[in-house]
């Protein structure tokens, strides 16, 4: 229970993924504000402002005495936008490290996604050695792999320690994206339609648990590293089973 101390900031914690962490924060006796560009909860101290205004993220830092962020402030993926993406995604979670490292923060989670790692082709039983593809898929997944670096380049920087994580689909309560998508093929009478040879597999993640994620990687941030380190350990080949 070494936790109990640490001021959380979950950037993006009016968001579906966001939500639940700050739920789970909640729930396990934790204090917890939120940083986001929309206000839907009013439970707990609430900042408004945008990741790609480094003045309002250290603002936003120093007065809730922010210790942890959780960082999940994205634009939703399937946008044809990919100056948003960039803005957003790279120099937003870039303004983020920069305020994090001025103002002592000790922590920084980042929700990544799965999909920096995926170009089209079939990805199976791979591990956090895979290489970005040198083709990115499209924007939004470029932007996330640019993000992640940047996130795990600042580790060590004025004390700051740095994750990220990469969840496949999140499905749930409060989700906007997947059961709305579902739906709206549903409703244009679009599921006569057959992916491939009908084999393809996808994970999916229930919310609850990626959000459980979040809380054990910022809880593990401060144990010593796995060893050997994943560095000294041979890269897989992109896929491990055909
Ligand atoms: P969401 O759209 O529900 O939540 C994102 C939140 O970020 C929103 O509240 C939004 O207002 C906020 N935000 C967006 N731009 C901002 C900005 N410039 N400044 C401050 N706040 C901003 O999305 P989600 O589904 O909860 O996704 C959360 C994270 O998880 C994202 O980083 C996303 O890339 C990642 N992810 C999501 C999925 C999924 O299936 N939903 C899968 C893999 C990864």
């Amino acid at each position: 229970m070494a936790q109990r101390k640490e001021q959380y900031l979950v950037i993006g914690g009016s968001g579906f993924v966001g939500r639940h962490i700050v739920q789970q924060l909640l729930d396990r006796g934790d204090s917890v504000s939120v940083f986001d560009i929309v206000q839907r909860y009013h439970d707990v101290p609430f900042y408004s402002g945008d990741i790609t205004d480094e003045t309002q993220i250290a603002d936003a830092l120093k007065k809730s005495g922010t210790t942890c962020i959780i960082h999940t402030a994205s634009p939703p993926a399937g946008l044809n936008d990919s100056a948003l993406y960039f803005k957003v995604n790279v120099d937003g979670t870039k303004a983020v490290i920069a305020a994090a490292i001025a103002t002592g923060v000790r922590k920084l989670v980042f929700t990544s996604s799965a999909g920096v790692v995926f170009n089209g082709d079939d990805i199976v039983n791979i591990d956090e050695r895979v290489p970005f593809p040198e083709v990115p898929m499209d924007a939004y997944n470029e932007s996330k792999a640019k993000a992640e670096d940047a996130v795990l380049a600042a580790n060590g920087k004025n004390g700051l320690l740095t994750v990220a994580l990469r969840p496949a689909g999140i499905f749930g309560p409060g989700d906007r994206q997947v059961m709305s998508g579902l739906y709206q093929v549903y409703e244009r009478g679009q599921t006569h339609f057959q992916i491939g040879d009908n084999t393809n597999l996808f994970d999916w993640t229930y919310v609850g648990n990626v959000a459980r994620a979040h809380l054990l990687a910022a809880d593990k941030l401060d144990a010593p590293p796995p060893s050997p380190p994943l560095s000294t350990l041979e890269t897989p080949p992109r896929t491990l089973q055909e």
